[in-house]
C-alpha cells in the first residue's frame, strides 16, 4: 500500500505509541483521584500540557483538552460569539473555505441570529490581512481563519491577520489542525487569541486534541459536567491519549527540519510530474504550501472514478469533493478559489508523509497518468473536446 492521504490522518509514530503504553497499564488513575494513585496521572497530565504548550509558545494554563479538531473548533466559536453577543457583538468574519467544523458551525450560528461574513479566497488559495482589515466593522465578535487549508494546503499569513484583528481588538481563532506539528507555530508572535489543534494529524492518536486560549479570553464549556480542564470541559481526561500527544508533537518539532526537506522534495517531484498531464492544473500555490500537499484538477475525470482506480493499485488518496448523501457536490474549497463546476469535480489530493519514498511518488505519478488517460478514453464529453465540438475549460 502507498499511503498519500496524511491530510485525513497519519500513522501513530513509535514514540506516541510508547508513551501511552504505561498509562493504559500501570498509572492508569483518574486524575480527579484525590491518593496518590490518581495523582500520578494528574501529574502526568500536567506535564503533558505544558509540554504541548510549549511547543506552539503557549502557557500550560492556556490549553484545553478536546476530542480533537472538530470540538476545538465548536467550542472556540460559540464561546466567542457569546461572549460577543453580550457586548452586542454579532458579526462573524470568516472565509470561504474553512473546514466544516467551522463552517457547519458558522451555519448554526446564523440561524441563531448572527450575521456571517465568508471572505472570498484569491485563486491561490490566499486570505490576506488587508481584506481582514477592510471587512472587521464595530460590531465583529470573532475572525475565525484557518491556518493552512486541508485540501489546496495553501498557508495563511496568520501573523498579519492576527495583527490587523488584535489592532481592532477582535479576537482571532484560527483552525491550525494541518499546521501544528508540521509548521512552525507560535501564537504569541503569530498574535493568536484561539488555535485548534488534533493529534492524529501529526501521529498521534485519533480522539484527541486541543484548544489554546489567550489567557483573559473567556472560554465556555460546551461540555457540562465535572470540573475537569478548570470547568470549561467536563469528562474524565483521555491521559494516555494526552501523553501520546505530547510525545507525537514533541517528536514532529524534534524532525521538522529534515522532514520539511524531504517532503519539498517529493512534492516537487509529484507536482512537476502531474503537470504534464494535458488540462491539468494545480490548485493553491505553487511554493506557499503545506510541506506534503499535492492537489490537482483533472478537466474530463471524475474525482470518485480517478480515487478507485487508485486504490486498486493500492494507492490512498482523497477527492476534494465532499460525497455527502448521495449528492455529488464538489468541493466548496475548490469553487471557493474559482474553478469551475466540472473542473472542481476531477480533483485529485496526495498528502504526502516523510515515510513516503521517491519510488512511491514514480508509482503514483505513473498510476494518476493512466487512469486520467483511461477515464478520459472512456468519456463522451471528453471526445468532444478532443474533437473540438466543445471547448477545454484548462488548458
Ligand atoms: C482534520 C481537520 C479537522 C477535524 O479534526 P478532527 O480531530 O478529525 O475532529 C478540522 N480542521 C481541519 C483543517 C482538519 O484538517
Amino acid at each position: 500500500m502507498i499511503y498519500a492521504d496524511h491530510a485525513a490522518t497519519t500513522k501513530m509514530s513509535r514514540a506516541a505509541i510508547e508513551a501511552m503504553h504505561p498509562y493504559m497499564e500501570e498509572l492508569w488513575g483518574n486524575p480527579s483521584s484525590l491518593y496518590g494513585f490518581g495523582q500520578k496521572a494528574a501529574e502526568a497530565l500536567s506535564a503533558a500540557r505544558a509540554r504541548i504548550a510549549g511547543c506552539i509558545g503557549a502557557s500550560p494554563e492556556e490549553i484545553y483538552f478536546t476530542s480533537g479538531g472538530s470540538e476545538s473548533d465548536n467550542q472556540a466559536l460559540r464561546s466567542a460569539v457569546a461572549a460577543g453577543e453580550r457586548k452586542g457583538k454579532k458579526h462573524i468574519l470568516s472565509s470561504a473555505f474553512e473546514h466544516h467544523a467551522v463552517l457547519h458551525t458558522l451555519r448554526q450560528l446564523e440561524k441563531q441570529g448572527f450575521e456571517v461574513e465568508l471572505l472570498p479566497v484569491h485563486e491561490n488559495g490566499m486570505i490576506y490581512p488587508e481584506q481582514v482589515a477592510d471587512a472587521i466593522r464595530a460590531d465583529t465578535c470573532l475572525v475565525t481563519i484557518m491556518y493552512a487549508n486541508n485540501e489546496i494546503g495553501s498557508v495563511m499569513p496568520v501573523a498579519g491577520i492576527g495583527e490587523v484583528c488584535r489592532k481592532k481588538g477582535v479576537p482571532f481563532h484560527t483552525d491550525a489542525v494541518q499546521a501544528v506539528g508540521h509548521l512552525a507555530v507560535d501564537v504569541r508572535a503569530q498574535n493568536v487569541d484561539m488555535l485548534s489543534m488534533s493529534a492524529h494529524k501529526f501521529q498521534g492518536p485519533k480522539g484527541i486534541g486541543a484548544l489554546y486560549v489567550k489567557k483573559g479570553i473567556p472560554l465556555l464549556p460546551l461540555i457540562e459536567g465535572g470540573a475537569q480542564e478548570r470547568g470549561r470541559r467536563a469528562g474524565t481526561e483521555n491521559v494516555p491519549a494526552v501523553m501520546g500527544m505530547a510525545a507525537a508533537l514533541e517528536e514532529s518539532l524534534a524532525h521538522l527540519k529534515e522532514n520539511t526537506e524531504k517532503l519539498f522534495a517529493l512534492r516537487t517531484k509529484l507536482i512537476d510530474g502531474l503537470s504534464r498531464i494535458p488540462h491539468s492544473v494545480l490548485n493553491g500555490d505553487r511554493k506557499n504550501r503545506l510541506p506534503g500537499n499535492v492537489s490537482f484538477c483533472f478537466e474530463g475525470v471524475e474525482g470518485e472514478s480517478l480515487l478507485l482506480l487508485l486504490d486498486e493499485r493500492g494507492i490512498c488518496a482523497s477527492s476534494g469533493s465532499a460525497c455527502t448523501s448521495g449528492s455529488l457536490e464538489p468541493s466548496h474549497v475548490l469553487l471557493a478559489i474559482g474553478r469551475p463546476h466540472e473542473v472542481a469535480h476531477g480533483s485529485l489530493r496526495l498528502t504526502l508523509g516523510a515515510e513516503n519514498t521517491e519510488e512511491e511518488v514514480r508509482q503514483i505519478m505513473g498510476a494518476v497518468s493512466e487512469a486520467v488517460d483511461y477515464l478520459r478514453a472512456m468519456s463522451p464529453l471528453w471526445k468532444d473536446k478532443a474533437c473540438g465540438k466543445k471547448e477545454f475549460l484548462l488548458n
